[in-house]
């Protein structure tokens, strides 16, 4: 049974942690699938590439009210595809190489297959020759997470897919249904809208994006019911291959409806690992939701096993896990000054159309906590770069302390809305009140910072 000084687990976030000082290390990584794990090959990379396709694809029909009539004549989904995975597949492939083969890792062995725990610190690893088990003294399990697939009487006899299957296909559908709400399906009804494809979602809430500001889930929905076939407050009761696709009935707010399409995606959330890794094996707590129970250092109940990212975070975000790494990297290096990890102001975004981005307290978790709070908002309508894009739907929203001034929650939807949240989320994290921020510095006109500035001095603070 060969033993390791240390083995990780996953080739997303935890594959970042390896650097010329563990070269004193024996080591070991494990990765039951392609190298760079979901962010690269399914998930931000793969999907930002296709939105911001999908974006130009939408501006010709966005250029009428501008007085510019221009047509879409048509999109090569193909060409779209391979360029996107042109790129990624061949840096996935390097990843996997450098581990292997460069003269960098040679302490380091990679087993491909899927591994479990099956005792104490003991791993076993599915090989092509058969299973292996490993020991060692330390283990970083990044094994992230994988889709939800709901318990849909006869989904499984369907052909469905999942963000990580979809992007792939070979043709683009006429039309497609998207069963979810969540930012996965947010993002997807853009690309497959803006492509040109007939698209239904089907919500079983009364909004999408939920877990988003009331405010900006209630706009969005607005939107996107006026953009699309969306149904809300939808159960699916029943799924059903069709001559050309699928059927899936619903029940809902006006009685039992079906709705077909070529195409169906399954984007209904997602959870992490930990069962497939059977972590209790090895003595590891988890919560209800199948996360790993870590402590602010990433360390899990045993004694030298840490956890990062989506199979332990509360955020499923790639930012987070790689800050992890770089906490679970500082610790593993210098156990006796362990850095803990920062999670207090956690910024997200959903590249849909619109844009949406947001950090800290929606005002319903500001109710919800008791917090006093002023709220102030300023659409894009109100500024000269909107007037400049004509933008009627968009705008910035944010929370902050009446007496102090400081910012507790920024909610903004509209263009560049990921971009623009940023200086937001450092005087968040530096603890910057919103009147120096405002008063403090120039802001460029007529750009599109303004929103933030315009949306700083309106907070109606003591
Ligand atoms: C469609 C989509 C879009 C997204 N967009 C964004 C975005 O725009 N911004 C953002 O911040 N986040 C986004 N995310 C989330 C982001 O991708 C994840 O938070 C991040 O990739 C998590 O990294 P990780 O290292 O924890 O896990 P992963 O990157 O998932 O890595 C885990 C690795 O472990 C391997 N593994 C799993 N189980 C085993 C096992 N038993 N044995 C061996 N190996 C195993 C997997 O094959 C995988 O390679 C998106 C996710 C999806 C699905």
């Amino acid at each position: 049974m060969p033993h390791y000084d240390l083995v990780i687990v996953g080739t997303g976030s935890g594959n970042s942690i390896l650097d010329h000082r563990f070269a004193d290390r024996k080591v070991a990584v494990v990765e039951k699938g392609v190298f760079g794990g979901t962010c690269l090959n399914v998930g931000c990379i793969p999907t930002k590439m296709f939105v911001h396709t999908a974006d130009v694809a939408a501006a010709p029909a966005a250029g009428a009210r501008l007085g510019v009539d221009a047509e879409l004549r048509s999109v090569r989904w193909r060409d779209i595809r391979d360029r996107i995975f042109g790129r990624i597949d061949p840096i996935a492939a390097g990843g996997r190489e450098y581990r292997r083969e460069h003269e960098d890792n040679a302490n380091v062995s990679v087993y491909e297959g899927r591994a479990r725990f099956t005792g104490h610190k003991e791993l076993t690893v599915e090989l092509p020759g058969g299973p292996e088990t490993l020991t060692a003294d330390q283990f970083v399990l990044a094994a992230g997470g994988r889709p939800v697939v709901p318990d849909v009487p006869g989904l499984a006899d369907v052909a469905y897919h999942t963000s990580d299957t979809v992007m792939r296909i070979d043709e683009l559908p006429a039309r497609a249904i998207i069963l979810g709400s969540g930012f996965i399906g947010a993002e997807f009804v853009h690309v497959f809208g803006s492509l040109g494809v007939d698209v239904t979602m089907v919500a079983r809430s009364d909004a999408l994006l939920r877990v988003e500001d009331n405010d900006i889930s209630q706009r969005f929905t607005d939107l996107a019911c006026r953009r699309f076939d969306v149904r809300l407050n939808s159960r699916t009761v029943r799924a059903r291959r069709t001559a050309t696709g699928v059927a899936l009935d619903l029940e809902g707010p006006v009685g039992a409806q079906t709705v077909e399409a070529d195409l169906l995606l399954v984007a209904t959330g997602r959870t992490p690992n930990s069962d497939v890794l059977d972590v209790a094996a090895t003595g590891l707590a988890t919560r209800d939701s199948g996360h790993i129970v870590v402590d602010e250092y990433q360390r899990t109940g045993v004694d030298g096993i840490y956890a990062l990212g989506d199979i332990s975070a509360r955020h499923e975000l790639k930012h987070v896990a790689n800050h992890e790494a770089r906490v679970v990297q500082h610790n593993l290096l210098h156990p006796d000054e362990p850095v803990a990890a920062d999670h207090r102001f956690v910024p997200h975004a959903v590249f849909g159309s619109p844009q949406i981005a947001s950090v800290g307290l929606t005002e319903r978790d500001a109710a919800a906590r008791g917090v006093r709070h002023v709220v102030s908002t300023q659409d894009y309508a109100g500024i000269a770069y909107g007037w400049a894009m004509e933008d009627t739907s968009g705008f910035a929203k944010l929370l902050a302390d009446p007496a102090t001034g400081q910012l507790l929650g920024a909610h903004i939807m509209g263009p560049q809305a990921p971009t623009l949240i940023q200086p937001l989320i450092q005087a968040m994290s530096f603890g910057l009140d919103a009147r120096s921020m405002a008063r403090g510095q120039y802001w460029i006109h007529p750009a599109m910072p303004e929103l933030v500035e315009n949306a700083l001095l309106n907070l109606p603070l003591d």
